[in-house]
């Protein structure tokens, strides 16, 4: 029983974390959605709006790359909380073995072990 990982506090975890990321995600759309509006060129449309519209251009972008971002973190949190549903939760989705418990407490929804991210990673 020592090995085995505390999922009730990890799915509390999992969850409030999944609800936040909805959040953010509902908050960086709409501000993305505006952004764009705004780039459209609705209100006023004269040149030395120029600068302004550059900048949004630039926060459209930077938005766009937080929100894949969010939306791909938020994915790995929801199969996490699948995988603790059909009892593969903790497993490594690559060997198979168990994930080390310390790097779950720091990473609730990480799917793979240290050995077989950071082989990912050096590719
Ligand atoms: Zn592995």
């Amino acid at each position: 029983m020592t090995s085995v990982v505390d999922k009730t506090a990890l799915r509390e975890k999992l969850e409030q974390e999944h609800a936040e990321l909805l959040l953010h995600i509902g908050r960086m759309e709409q501000i993305t959605e505006e952004l764009r509006s705004n780039r459209g060129g609705g209100d006023g449309g004269i040149s030395n709006h120029m600068a302004e519209g550059a900048s949004s251009t630039f926060d459209q972008e930077r938005n766009l790359a937080l929100l894949e971002n969010l939306q791909r973190t938020w994915e790995q949190v929801e199969s996490a909380l699948k995988r603790m549903d059909d009892g593969t939760y903790g497993l490594c989705r690559a060997c198979g073995q168990p994930i080390d418990r310390a790097r779950l407490q720091a990473l609730p929804y990480a799917a793979l072990c240290l050995d077989c991210q950071s082989r990912l990673e050096e590719r």
